[in-house]
């Protein structure tokens, strides 16, 4: 399987790190090495002094898809979770300055922090999806899926264009503003609607 993870799908996002609100969708991978499933701590890597989380509706893949059409997008998944795209943002910082990729500030051992799926009938519009973090008890992310610049059904038909998208795959859909560090002794929850996600430290 594959993590796709989509950059800059919030305006406000964007603009709180200083980007442009891109044209087309911007994606990188990260490898199934990082996922961080079952509210498993978070082990603070020696690497980075600047760890940020990033909290973002998921998305399943639940069905082999190339070059498909924005309007039968949502035939290809059936489930959403909830995830944090953790970045080492000061080693992001320097690969944006150099031009080098940005792997090594993404895809590190468990910066995919992935919650159990929730089938996508459970939500009456997948445009209007509230999501939101907590750290130590106190609001730090609100998200609405009706503020992403590009779909999930327009990001699955464009990401299909370049890659075969296979049944397993998952697509992180960006992350609304508010992205900020974690520290050691953290405590992170998350929230679809009213459902909590995940619970979990940063150690
Ligand atoms: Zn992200």
């Amino acid at each position: 399987m594959k993590i796709i993870c989509i950059g800059r799908n919030y305006v406000l996002h964007a603009k709180e790190l200083g980007n442009e609100v891109p044209f087309s969708p911007v994606y990188f991978l990260k490898p199934d090495t990082s996922l961080l499933l079952k509210n498993r701590p978070f082990y603070y890597p020696e690497f980075s002094d600047e760890i940020h989380y990033e909290t973002e509706l998921v998305v399943r893949i639940n069905k082999v898809g190339k070059n498909i059409e924005e309007k039968f997008a949502h035939t290809y998944y059936n489930e959403v979770s909830l995830g944090i795209d953790f970045t080492a943002r000061d080693i992001q910082r320097e690969a944006k300055v150099k031009g080098l990729p940005w792997e090594k500030a993404k895809a590190f051992d468990h910066s995919a922090v992935l919650a159990e799926w929730v089938s996508k009938d459970e939500f009456e519009d997948l445009k209007d999806i509230n999501f939101y973090l907590d750290v130590n008890g106190e609001r730090a992310q609100t998200g609405n899926s009706g503020n992403m610049t590009f779909t999930i059904d327009y990001l699955i038909s464009y990401l299909s264009k370049y890659m075969t998208l296979k049944i397993g795959d998952v697509i992180y859909t960006g992350t609304p503003a508010g992205v900020g560090p974690v520290k050691i002794g953290d405590h992170l929850q998350g929230y679809l609607e009213d459902k909590k996600m995940f619970d979990f430290k940063v150690k």
